[in-house]
């Protein structure tokens, strides 16, 4: 059982700005975004993140099996408690980038 619905669909180009909640950059006008919202715990939400920093939050969730309450948020997640730095870097470095995650190989 679980209290959580939601829905998410693909906007062309945001009307106005809005901040990323994956990477906590701006999304400007202009630019695509995808949009989610639902309820949680009885409350509305609604976020608006990159179509990029979206797909990689997804492809996160899908290997490390993390959905609903552990759904990975890139921006408040601690690179020493979820390695998701490297991963990141490898697989999605525009969201990385966005992150201002660096590359940490030793020199
Ligand atoms: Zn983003």
């Amino acid at each position: 059982m679980t209290n959580f619905s939601a829905s998410s669909r693909d906007i062309k180009a945001v009307r106005k700005t809005h901040f990323c909640d994956q990477c906590g950059k701006k999304i400007e006008p202009g630019d695509p975004a995808r949009y989610a919202f639902g309820v949680w715990e009885g409350a509305a939400y609604s976020v608006y993140t990159h179509p990029e920093c979206s797909k990689a939050a997804h492809e996160y969730a899908n290997l490390n099996d993390l959905w609903e309450d552990e759904y990975p948020w890139f921006q408040h997640m601690d690179d020493s408690e979820f390695g998701h730095h490297a991963w990141l870097l490898e697989n999605h470095p525009v969201v990385a980038a966005r992150l201002g995650v660096k590359c940490e190989v030793p020199a």
